[in-house]
């Protein structure tokens, strides 16, 4: 620890034992509508990252500002616990998953209450335990009974010299090999259970326009992952060489398209990989089966293809296309099969350029003034370099011609046989099942006669998982004894489902679980959690902006049908967190780049280490750490200690005189600077702090701490404003050093060491001011630009030490003229200040200042009232003495010369420096 700075653990265990005591982060069952804060749930993994670190500061100082301005606050914490990392540290340790998981919790939970974080710790949910994952269980059954849960053939991964079906993550490396025995793995069709997530496809997309208190990133992910599409279905017959081939005749395949505008451009068909007529192919065409094993790549840069001696007959045209087997055709999106329009689709036409295969024009730009009823087609573009992608005016298309193409997207489809308006999505069903043991039993069994799968009655939940079998494969498939069971429709043998559900589950719904974590009858509280929901701030990382967040609108939106939950959307706000780097690089274990926050905590305190990372960016972004940022932010804390200190021991018996006999002078303005100022911080901190731009609302406090440091220096301050200031100032930075803050607070209330019946500051209330965030930013302007005019002069005007500085204030009539400008919409502007007596009695000072307003007259802003900035600048004018050592007049302009008047002007005072 440095010897610089204070005794942080004492402080902070000091204070998390005082929060404990008095609960003081319970939010009652009986609560009314609770403002609910949310940090995505952690995996277990061992100890805290920094990126957790963020996460949970940037929810905890919301929490307990919301706290602070008078809500109940619902603030919990919970363990996503679940997952295959614990299995697999089970397996290379010898010891079962769930001792290692609730062994990480300990731990993690341990550093959760070191960093502060106050959360309603009598919530606390784990994903692991029965009596949370029963409700998994219950759910899938609801999604059943809902004809939503579907069990249908799948591809997995298989590993064949292990036997055993492995997750994705188990598959390492560009060439896929077993994480276990590094054997190549391969694909295999399983029947797998899937939730019908696109029956709500519609609804997840529409809903997303509503969600404003999201970030648009986030929503266009979703948009794009949801991938909604309208457009036509077109039918093409697709035959082969005329042989003795029996199959020569494939049928028809059908074709999505958003462009059917384009049909008469099209030149080549082609046809995924695994389409089933590309898997016949294989089996007699050499070319097509070298491609397919060994060249096609989806995710390649470019298009790949093979031309195969089929042909395809366009349905509108009648034109023979050659048939492609192509591997940017993707057999899980639309049919997968397409129309080859080079001309007009980008990666249609370097496919095209390829293959060799014709590029036509069929859309040209519409012409300006274009009339379809009187004009002709407009000339064919030239699309031999690249494709015209855009909507425009049909070109050599027959009978089609000169239409436009959304008209023509509706004639082709009304006109052409088996053609269909259709639309297409790019989600799939969500796949749940997982062959893995540490997650949710899925609630089935197969029956051994003839009752197929049957699912596990509501009164036999939860499955509970056997004992871990420490296995190659998945441990459930070889727990014997659990997995015979019987029918429970006919009695009979049966044996259990094994798969486990994929974790995602789990959390798709546990926002709703920490409304009424113990109730045994019912996942939640139906009237409680219409109360609660939906969540007010979720934060967590971005890189859950698709599944998690996805499948947590999509459950909600089940529920709200299907239970009657009155929430359609889980979460109205949602902040998603940049992330913690070291020297621009995303911190990681394998890169060895990581900074441990149990070490900064142990150094420098978990204050610092909050205060640091909320001031160091907008939460959004990502930010770079810094040691030296760190000891900085230390130092502050240390200073403002020491600063609290002071004032408290100083303090004599007489309220105008301090320790050392100075006594205050009531008449000095710097008083009424400070109070403004300290008022200034409040009113900016508090709209920064609900607009959860933390590091705006902490420069506040900490310029406000530094004003009252001057304050000392400058003069004997007035101990009602510099309490006042101080109070204040730890009240802002409470939120994010919660442990200083109460400390500080103690003391400054004459309770320091005690805390036995003084106020918390958690439950103290938040600082109000007498002026809004506006008022407050255009005094500070009107400050900051006229010491700066105050300098500017100096300095043009070459005085080496200046005798006497004036400051005059604009007359009133000026602030009236610029009110009434800025209100005008009169053509006319000086005509309508002339109208007026009081300013036509100026004569040409008010026709010449007319000039200047008119001319100026779409940048003009408003300022303050003369008054106002008449009292700012007198209270200001400390600065201005104290930075040119001379003695500074702020004057009304009836108290200063005519020739010094007629230059000042509302937010710009004239200004009279004297040698
Ligand atoms: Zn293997
Ligand atoms: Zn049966």
């Amino acid at each position: 620890m440095s010897k610089e700075g204070y005794d942080h653990t004492a402080v902070e265990r000091r204070w998390q034992e005082a929060w404990a005591d008095a609960s003081a982060y319970r939010t009652p069952d009986d609560v009314d509508d609770p403002t609910y804060v949310l940090g995505m749930y952690p995996y277990p993994s061992g100890k805290l990252h920094m990126g957790h670190v963020r996460n949970y500061t940037i929810t905890d100082a919301y929490a307990r500002f919301r706290r602070m301005r008078g809500d109940d606050v619902l603030h919990p914490m919970g363990w996503d616990a679940f997952g295959l990392p614990a299995e697999n540290a089970a397996k290379e340790r010898d010891t079962d998953p769930r001792d290692w998981t609730l062994d990480c919790i300990d731990t993690m939970k341990g550093q959760m209450r070191s960093m502060g974080f106050g959360y309603d710790w009598d919530r606390e949910i784990t994903t692991c335990s029965p009596e949370y994952y029963e409700w998994n269980q219950w759910l899938f059954r609801r999604f059943a009974e809902e004809g939503l849960a579907e069990r249908r053939d799948a591809e997995v991964n298989w590993c064949p010299d292990c036997e055993t079906v492995l997750a994705d993550e188990q598959v390492e490396g560009d060439d896929e090999l077993c994480w276990r025995c590094d054997h190549p793995v391969e694909q295999r069709e399983l029947e797998q259970w899937f939730l019908l997530i696109t029956e709500y496809a519609d609804e997840l997309v529409d809903a997303i326009d509503d969600l404003d208190g999201w970030p648009d990133s986030v929503r266009q992910m979703q948009r794009n992952w949801i991938g909604r599409q309208y457009g036509t279905t077109l039918a093409f017959e697709i035959t082969g060489p005329d042989t003795a081939d029996a199959d020569a005749d494939h049928g028809t395949v059908e074709a999505f398209t958003t462009r059917a505008d384009t049909v008469f451009g099209a030149t080549f068909f082609a046809l995924a990989p695994d389409h089933p007529i590309s898997e016949a192919l294989i089996e007699r065409d050499e070319a097509v089966r070298e491609f397919v094993r060994h060249e096609a790549d989806p995710d390649g840069d470019e298009p790949n293809g093979v031309a195969t001696d089929l042909t395809a007959t366009n349905p509108v045209t009648g034109e023979e296309l050659p048939v492609f087997v192509a591997d940017f055709v993707l057999s899980d999106v639309g049919t997968g099969a397409l129309m080859g329009v080079p001309g007009h689709d980008d990666r249609d036409h370097v496919f095209a350029t390829k293959m060799g295969v014709p590029i036509e024009p069929v859309i040209a730009p519409e012409p300006d003034g274009y009339d379809p009823e009187t004009d002709g087609p407009p000339a064919a573009p030239d699309v031999s370099e690249s494709a015209f992608t855009d909507d425009g005016v049909l070109v050599d298309s027959g009978a089609y011609s000169g239409m436009r193409s959304a008209e023509a997207r509706e004639a082709i489809t009304d006109d052409t046989a088996d053609a269909e308006l259709t639309t297409q999505y790019r989600l799939r069903d969500w796949g749940i099942s997982r062959q893995r043991y540490w997650g949710t039993p899925i609630p089935a069994v197969h029956c051994h006669d003839d009752c197929g799968t049957v699912l596990v009655p509501e009164a036999d939940l939860p499955v509970e998982l056997p004992e871990f079998i420490n296995t190659t494969g998945n441990p459930l498939d070889e727990a014997e004894e659990w997995k015979a069971t019987t029918c429970p429709e006919c009695g009979g043998p049966a044996t259990r489902e094994t798969d486990t559900m994929d974790t995602f589950v789990d959390s798709s719904w546990y926002f709703l679980r920490y409304v009424s974590p113990e109730l045994e009858s019912a996942p939640f509280d139906p009237d409680r959690a219409d109360d609660w929901m939906p969540v007010d701030q979720y934060v967590g990382g971005i890189e859950h902006a698709v599944m998690h967040l996805l499948y947590s609108r999509f459950v909600t939106k089940f529920l709200a049908d299907a239970e009657g939950l009155d929430a359609r959307e889980p979460f109205t706000n949602l902040l998603a967190q940049g992330m913690v780097q070291l020297e621009g690089e995303k911190m990681s274990k394998s890169k060895g780049n990581v900074v441990s926050p149990q070490r900064i905590v142990d150094e420098y305190g978990a204050d610092t280490a909050r205060l640091f990372m909320m001031q160091a960016a907008q939460p959004e972004r990502d930010f770079d750490w810094s040691e030296e940022g760190v000891r900085s932010t230390y130092r502050f804390l240390t200073r403002l200690k020491r600063l609290v200190e002071e004032a408290t021991t100083d303090r004599g018996g007489d309220s105008t005189a301090d320790a050392d006999g100075r006594t205050v002078n009531p008449d000095d303005p710097i008083h009424d600077y400070v109070a403004s100022e300290i008022d200034a911080a409040v009113a900016i901190a508090t709209v920064e702090y609900d607009d959860l731009t933390f590091n705006v609302a902490l420069r506040e406090a900490q310029e406000l701490v530094g004003t009252l440091r001057s304050y000392v220096e400058h003069a004997t301050p007035d101990p009602e404003v510099f309490d006042r200031g101080l109070s204040v100032a730890i009240r802002l930075l409470a939120p994010v050093t919660p442990h200083l803050a109460e400390e500080l607070y103690a003391e400054l209330n004459g309770e320091a060491g005690d805390d036995s019946g003084a106020p918390l500051v958690v439950d103290t209330d938040w600082p109000s001011a007498d002026v809004d965030r506006e008022a407050a930013r255009l005094r500070r302007r009107l400050v900051e630009n006229t010491r700066e005019d105050v300098r500017q002069i100096v300095d043009v005007a070459g005085i080496e030490d200046p005798s006497g500085i004036d400051i005059v204030i604009a007359p009133d009539w000026k602030y009236d003229a610029l009110e009434i400008a800025i209100d005008s919409d009169a053509d006319n502007l000086i005509g309508e200040l002339m109208g007026r007596d009081h300013i036509r009695e100026q004569g040409d000072a008010a026709a010449s200042y007319g000039q200047d307003l008119q001319a100026e007259r779409e940048a003009l802003t408003a300022t303050l009232p003369g008054d106002a900035e008449f009292d700012a600048l007198r209270a200001a004018a400390w600065l201005v003495e104290r930075e040119f050592d001379a003695p500074v007049a702020v004057k009304r302009a009836d108290e200063a010369d005519d020739d010094v008047v007629r230059k000042a002007e509302p937010g710009r005072p004239a200004i009279e420096i004297r040698e």
